[in-house]
């Protein structure tokens, strides 16, 4: 059966979409309603409408859209609404979902099941305290200190402006209710509360911003999103095969397949008959939740893919995200699939990030990254591109920072992601206006795209972007966006798009500080624009990321580059990023320095686990596997030789053999030492730091001969299926 699959926005209802597939059958094609499927299992604007009396629903709306509390009188005829929805649909149990700082989701589930009357009859009840706070003990999530074992209550609280949804898995429908995740003392332990904090910000200074510029009707601005993210897949039945798949999520050990990505013939190619049932699985799964899975595709490497939703609101599209992780690994696993969602599963080629895109927009409808037919005309444009180069600019090392993770080590300056240096792509065009207005002051000229020419009379000529693309630019101006291209595939998006929000909110205060107490405003802020972008030129780069050039150039303009997560954490707790999040009641230092240390600890266990799994594939599986080969190849030349033939290949063979088996031996002999001396560490930088100096250099020197030897050897005696197997049999 083919599907060929629609979404698109609607442009009389904002915030809505059209989503339908056209189901290719028996000759005639039928074309089937997806519009009914999309959200059908979402708690929608639209299901609080019909459901709930006017005056609740409209304080529901305004709550949603201008903050505020329900009271609890509303939220128990909210919360009935929604139990008797979800309970039509089948569900039994709700759950508060939140985002602890482990950066998946986490979930507790409860029955609607209430104490049964005397005759034994028992209701299913759900009531608005229930709906608006739950207290799941924290004592095991990651708190960085800020609470001590014993002081176990946590708080998690309904967000509201993020739409609950029924999640249907083997447990059985669920209602999750999205919400933030709080200590006993009010400290944010997730990634929700302070990007709802920075949204917050953003939106109070970019409204200063508007109104400067006449557009006084404008109340609120809110960051969208769209996460375009990548993934791998592979056969399940061989991924178990692999220790370290299971227990480290990406390949430890591995010789790279006689063929590898450079044909260039897997992106954009034909999607296998056996993933396209994946995808098409997966997006009647995203639709059903309305997460508007838009755009699929064949990636880079052999074994990669791509999903992208559309844009929308930043704290929806964090929640969707995680939902889009969520569904592609369960969806995997229903079609004998394993999803790796790891920044690098495989030596050599490339891995897998997730392409933040980001725009800032009015609710009168204004996206303030909107450059307009004549950007050099458009002030206000000009001001927010500057205040942009300001943040970034000033805040490279935290923009850095928020994209980091264990598995975007692997990635960042690898050649093939973007550098770890940060920079500003903004295309020709835009490159020029600013150069004008930094050398003169004034930006008169305007380079057009021109036309395309095809050569072809029955091809249409036609007018070009102004801009090429490119490609290895980590913050890109893409049209009216800005891509933010280091994020790793399997990190949330929360902690990019809250730091992102937060560096240009205080940009913006800045200059509105500035421009509201001017007295000619034209001139002011005429002046500021020149001022910012002069002072930020050197953030601006549009060249070739990858080259080794561009390190040295960025290293003359003072450019920070920070090569790994653990050198990127510090950035978190200087004294400007301190000021900043504290200015805009995003983190409070204390959180700051909580994150920190739960970073440090994150980092020192995935080391500390990937290095155990190669100690142990290397004791139990290779090791043996080798000497089984050896004896073998032992035997064969006493025979030959015994014959009175030639042995000497496999003598040869034997001892290259046996040289690599004694320098695995000792590696990984050595690797457990070190990894012995930093797991008896105290925990904390110093430690994370060891693992990274030493216990991830360990673990390269026990590959590279292990790996060497999987070439040599009899494929028979290798203990666990090979790239060539995992990458192209799928
Ligand atoms: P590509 O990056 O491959 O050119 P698109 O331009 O279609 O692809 O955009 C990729 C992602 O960017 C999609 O998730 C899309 O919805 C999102 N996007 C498009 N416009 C905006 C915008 N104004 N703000 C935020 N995200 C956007
Ligand atoms: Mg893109």
């Amino acid at each position: 059966m083919i599907y060929s699959v629609c979404v698109r926005k609607n442009r009389e209802l904002p915030g809505f979409v059209y989503v339908y597939t056209i189901k290719g059958g028996k000759g005639m094609s039928e074309v089937l309603k997806v519009e009914e499927l999309f959200g059908s299992k979402v708690f929608t604007r639209a299901t609080m409408k019909e459901r709930l009396p006017k005056n609740v629903f409209k304080e529901v709306i305004k709550v949603m859209e201008e903050g505020g509390e329900l009271t609890l009188e509303t939220a128990d005829v909210v919360a009935k609404a929604m139990k008797a929805w979800a309970v039509e649909n089948g569900a039994t149990h709700y759950t508060h979902w939140f985002q602890p700082l482990t950066g998946i989701t986490a979930e507790k589930h409860d029955s609607f099941v209430t104490h049964p009357d005397e005759d034994g009859k028992m209701l299913m009840e759900f009531s608005g305290k229930e709906l608006i706070k739950g207290e799941p003990d924290a004592s095991s999530f990651p708190s960085g200190g800020l609470r001590a074992t014993f002081e176990a209550r946590g708080y998690t609280t309904w967000d509201i402006t993020s739409p609950a949804f029924i999640k249907e898995t083997a447990t059985g429908p669920t209602l999750c209710i999205p919400t933030a995740f709080c200590s006993y003392k009010g400290e944010a332990l997730d990634k929700k509360t302070p990007l709802l904090r920075s949204m917050e910000a953003l939106s109070r200074q970019a409204v200063r911003i508007v109104h400067l510029f006449g557009n006084t009707e404008a109340k609120k601005v809110t960051p969208s999103v769209g996460a375009e993210q990548e993934y791998f897949l592979v056969d399940q039945k061989k991924a178990l095969q692999r220790e370290d798949i299971i227990f480290a999520g990406r390949t430890l050990f591995g010789a790279p397949a006689p063929k590898g990505q450079e044909m260039d013939d897997h992106y954009f190619g034909v999607i296998r008959e056996r993933i396209g049932a994946f995808m098409h699985d997966v997006n009647i799964e995203l639709w059903k939740l309305g997460v508007t899975s838009k755009t699929q595709h064949n990636e880079a490497a052999p074994a990669q893919h791509e999903l992208a939703p559309i844009y929308e609101s930043a704290n929806v599209a964090v929640d969707h995200n995680q939902l889009v992780m969520e569904t592609l690994k369960r969806v995997a696993g229903k079609h004998g699939l394993r999803c790796m969602l790891h920044e690098k599963p495989f030596a050599g080629i490339n891995g897998s990030g997730k392409h933040n895109n980001w725009s800032i927009t009015t609710d009168n409808g204004v996206n303030l990254l909107e450059p307009g037919q004549t950007p050099n005309e458009n002030i206000q444009f000009l001001l927010v591109l500057a205040c942009i180069m300001k943040a970034v600019d000033t805040h490279a090392d935290l923009l850095r920072q928020s994209a980091s993770n264990v598995g975007n080590d692997h990635r960042l300056g690898g050649y093939e992601a973007p550098p770890a240096i940060i920079s500003i792509f903004l295309g020709e065009q835009l490159e020029d206006v600013v150069e004008q207005l930094v050398e003169t002051g004034k930006a008169d000229n305007l380079k057009e795209g021109g036309v395309l020419r095809t050569g072809v009379s029955t091809l249409p000529d036609f007018v070009k972007d102004a801009t090429d693309r490119n490609r290895t630019s980590p913050f890109a101006f893409t049209g009216n966006k800005f891509e933010f291209r280091m994020v790793g595939s399997e990190d949330s998006i929360g902690s990019p798009n809250t730091t992102l929000n937060a560096i240009v909110a205080e940009a913006f205060c800045e200059a509105a500080d500035r421009l509201e107490k001017a007295e000619n405003f034209e001139l002011a802020v005429h002046d500021l624009i020149k001022e910012y972008m002069t002072k930020h030129q050197r953030i601006i780069f549009n060249g070739n990321g990858y080259a080794k050039e561009w390190e040295e150039e960025a290293a003359r303009r003072g450019l920070p580059n920070i090569p790994s997560m653990v050198e990127a954490v510090d950035a978190l707790t200087t004294e400007k990023s301190i000021r900043l999040f504290e200015k805009f009641g995003i983190f409070t230092e204390a959180e700051l320095r909580s994150r920190a240390e739960i970073l440090y600890e994150t980092y020192a266990k995935t080391i500390n686990i990937e290095a155990l799994t190669m100690v142990d594939m290397a004791n139990k599986q290779i090791i043996p596997s080798v000497i089984s080969f050896a004896g073998k190849l032992a035997d064969t030349a006493a025979s030959i030789q015994a014959m009175g033939a030639d042995a000497s290949v496999t003598a040869e063979l034997l001892k290259t053999v046996t040289e690599k088996l004694t320098e695995t031996k000792k590696a990984a002999e050595h690797l457990l030492k070190v990894e012995k001396t930093a797991s008896d560490m105290e925990r904390g930088k110093e430690q994370a730091f060891y693992y990274h100096d030493n216990v991830v250099t360990a673990m390269n020197a026990l590959r590279k001969p292990a790996d060497e030897l999987e070439k040599i050897v009899d494929k028979k005696y290798w203990p666990f299926p090979t790239y060539a197997d995992l990458l192209f049999e799928v």
